[in-house]
């Protein structure tokens, strides 16, 4: 157990590159690429679990979203148009049947092959 601990402060002696991360707004800040913590341009070490830092091929990865998408197939009838509520099976679940129950009526989402 000890001996793991003293092994992975080790490996954290030697400088691990930085990872680029874009936010929401298209800024561009640094994560330490062992804990994933947000580090200050250029800092030798991170802050939170002393991993030393690299900066001179600084990777770059897509931020991870917070969510994803669902998507789910049915069958409509063949002339069947989108916002045609009262013919969707959609509605068929809902409390006020030939309503939409997503409320998308004037907005229907659905993609239609
Ligand atoms: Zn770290």
């Amino acid at each position: 157990m000890l001996h793991d601990d003293v092994r992975a402060e080790l490996i954290k002696q030697f400088p691990a590159e930085v990872v680029e991360m874009t936010d929401d707004s298209g800024n561009g800040y640094y994560v330490c690429p062992t804990c994933r913590r947000t580090v200050t341009v250029k800092a030798p070490k991170c802050q939170g679990c002393n991993q030393v830092l690299g900066w001179n091929n600084i990777r770059r990865e897509e931020e991870e979203k917070g969510v994803k998408m669902a998507s789910l197939e049915f069958e409509v009838p063949s002339d069947f148009t989108k916002g045609d509520c009262r013919r969707c099976p959609l509605s068929y679940i809902g409390k006020a049947q030939y309503e939409c129950p997503l409320n998308m009526r004037n907005n229907c989402r659905l993609t239609l092959s």
